[in-house]
């Protein structure tokens, strides 16, 4: 099926590798030659052995071991620190027209070579970039632009955060997103459009007071689905976030002075429709104990092992207990 095979270039992405074949051979797409799990198993980088072998009866060195291989885990968001969408220098790829494998990583946040920030979007026209052939020339893959993708300098602060800092920056940037987080999602790996963007946003939250002032507003705030309840209920998207943090950052000291702080709390009405846990969080976060949970959920005390992350709505031991509380 493809005629033509030029060599894969050593520090070249599979994805990219595979665009390139599509290009030399008169494709427009790896689509064109490749079904869509597959292409979609590369480019999200969960391919099998299975998958593998057959890829590598069409490219042979697709067989390679070099791929983007597991890392030890970094953050309790995701497993794999490589992203599903193309992030590239757009100087490094107009003078050599391939992407890195390296740049899929999360740890690397700029070009070696050029000191600017890896791309994932267009600066133009806003839009996230695709795995499409386009990229080899560095022009933004949303067709009714078409720009070159432009990079910009990357602040010192930024560029200087290690694999273990970025991953508490992206955590971070979640509760920014929604403050009422109560359960962390987990994902393969980090899928977030606007990837520097999210960074930086996760990185003044950890680092800036400010951020943190409206963030602990926005719980305290009587609009929060959580208002009625006692503060470690009402504040526990915060703690969810310390006690996941790999690093120590200003926000750590914020806390410790919170929790020295009695917080004004209303207790008009202290009833709660939901409010969803880990197994995990309720009995190490949130003091509730074993029992209490069996009570509520008796199927669980069957259970030989109950996993960390089963999540269970905590909202009935919550009811009763702030009752028989506010009943002493
Ligand atoms: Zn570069
Ligand atoms: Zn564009």
């Amino acid at each position: 099926m493809l005629s033509v095979m030029p060599k894969r270039i050593a520090d070249e992405s599979l994805a990219s590798y595979l665009l390139r074949l599509s290009l030399r051979n008169g494709f427009t797409s790896p689509l064109e030659w490749l079904d869509k799990p597959m292409w979609s198993a590369v480019t999200k980088n969960t391919i099998s052995i299975k998958q593998r072998q057959l890829l590598s009866e069409l490219v042979p060195c697709a067989m390679s071991t070099s791929d983007l291989s597991l890392a030890p885990k970094h953050s309790i968001l995701f497993l794999d620190c490589h992203t599903d969408m193309p992030r590239i220098c757009p100087y490094c790829v107009k003078g050599k027209g391939y992407l890195k494998e390296k740049w899929r990583n999360i740890g690397n946040l700029s070009c070696e070579l050029h000191g600017c920030v890896l791309c994932d979007s267009c600066q133009e026209c806003g839009e996230q970039l695709i795995w499409s052939p386009l990229l080899l020339q560095g022009t933004c893959t949303n067709e009714l632009c078409l720009c070159p993708i432009k990079s910009y300098p990357i602040s010192s602060q930024i560029n200087e955060l290690f694999i273990d800092e970025i991953c508490d920056c992206l955590l971070a940037s979640l509760f920014i997103q929604n403050p009422y987080t109560t359960v962390l999602p987990i994902y393969h790996h980090p899928s977030v459009s606007d990837f520097n963007s999210t960074l930086e946003q996760g990185f003044n939250f950890l680092s800036g007071k400010e951020v943190y002032d409206q963030f602990i507003e926005r719980l305290g705030d009587a609009i929060s689905p959580f208002s009625q309840l006692p503060e470690k209920f009402q504040f526990f998207p915060l703690t969810l976030l310390i006690r996941h943090l790999n690093a120590a950052w200003p926000i750590n000291n914020c806390y410790v002075s919170f929790l020295q702080t009695p917080q004004v709390s209303s207790s008009s009405n202290r009833h709660i429709e939901s409010f969803i846990v880990t197994f995990d969080s309720a009995i190490k976060l949130l003091g509730i104990t074993k029992k209490q949970i069996f009570h509520t959920f008796p199927e669980l005390s069957a259970k030989k092992v109950i996993p960390q992350n089963q999540q269970i709505d905590i909202a009935a031991i919550i009811n009763r207990t702030t009752i028989s509380v506010a009943d002493m």
